[in-house]
């Protein structure tokens, strides 16, 4: 187990990344009836069962997608099937509706907490197909002619039938930082998009040509006033959890202030707040503050430093 036990960290397949070069290897799939895929439209997954997870349906009678090869699990293959985004299908067979993968990010918790591995092979293929489908929905193209680029390698990279260039599947990481002064008091903020009373740790996207440690030096005095220290042990990593809406990677960070005047930047953070963990569990429980929900890293970041669950947002 990882620092931080996170929902969609968890999976039980492989991406068996050596077969994504073999011939004809979505097809043969497809034709296989051991195969089992997850079916997406719109970045939203074909669920079934109580509690909701991701259907994995047999590779006969899939409806007609773009077909992405996800792994391997007990020898079987893995796809994903993207049904076209300007249609409006009703959910397949085996499955009863579209969910997102924060919609049922509920019942995936429990589902991990109880370490169901059926629950757990599903979780794990639902979120690289999220991930690996939202980059197939965005990149049709060739980023050096502009002509409408071809899937090979089984979903893993699009390749330019012009001028042969191959682009590969995008990742954007981003730090997501529990910020500690000097007394144990965690530094949370409000955001101004969002509804009122939600507070949460601190986030940004890492720059061109930027460390983890100066990235989350610069988006605390930015979105906050406050400086976070450079010095041994001050910015230290927790763990990391894809948010593949579209292509995040958040990496979690605990760092340690070095001032505590608290200054917003008033247009991505209008509000930023010490918590003593007393304070944050009465601001709680009175409904003064909203935490994140509990699959995010940043729920866990806030849990770490409080030391155990606190109530709310579920
Ligand atoms: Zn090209």
């Amino acid at each position: 187990m990882d620092v931080l036990d996170l929902p969609f960290t968890r999976t039980r397949h492989d991406r068996a990344a050596h077969r994504r070069t073999e011939p004809d290897l979505v097809a043969r799939a497809l034709a296989d009836p051991t195969t089992r895929a997850v079916v997406l439209h719109r970045g939203r997954l074909a669920v079934a069962g109580e509690p909701a997870r991701a259907a994995l349906l047999p590779a006969s009678g899939l409806p007609d997608g773009l077909a992405l090869f996800l792994g391997e699990h007990d020898g079987a293959a893995c796809l994903a099937v993207v049904l076209p985004a300007d249609d409006d299908p009703a959910p397949p067979a085996g499955a009863d509706a579209w969910a997102g993968l924060r919609d049922i990010a509920r019942e995936q918790v429990a589902a991990l907490a109880a370490d169901d591995d059926a629950a757990v092979l599903a979780h794990g293929l639902a979120v690289e197909a999220v991930a690996l489908a939202g980059w197939h929905g965005t990149h049709g193209y060739c980023p050096r002619c502009g002509a409408p680029s071809e899937v090979v390698q089984g979903g893993w990279a699009r390749r330019c039938p012009v001028d042969g260039r191959e682009s590969y599947p995008r990742t954007d990481p981003a730090v997501i930082m529990a910020v500690v002064d000097d007394d144990d008091r965690l530094l949370l903020g409000h955001a101004a998009t969002w509804a009122p009373g939600r507070f949460s740790t601190l986030a940004g996207f890492v720059e061109a040509g930027e460390a983890l440690e100066d990235a989350v030096r610069r988006e605390v005095a930015e979105e906050a006033g406050v400086t976070v220290g450079s010095g041994p042990g001050d910015v230290v990593y927790r763990g990391s959890q894809p948010w593949p809406f579209p292509a995040s990677l958040m990496l979690g960070f605990r760092a340690r202030a070095v001032t505590t005047e608290v200054r917003t930047d008033d247009d991505e953070v209008t509000d930023a707040r010490w918590f003593t963990r007393a304070g944050l569990l009465a601001a709680v429980e009175a409904g003064e503050v909203g935490l994140p929900g509990r699959a995010s890293i940043a729920r866990a970041l806030v849990e770490e430093w409080y030391g155990g669950e606190l109530p709310g947002s579920w």
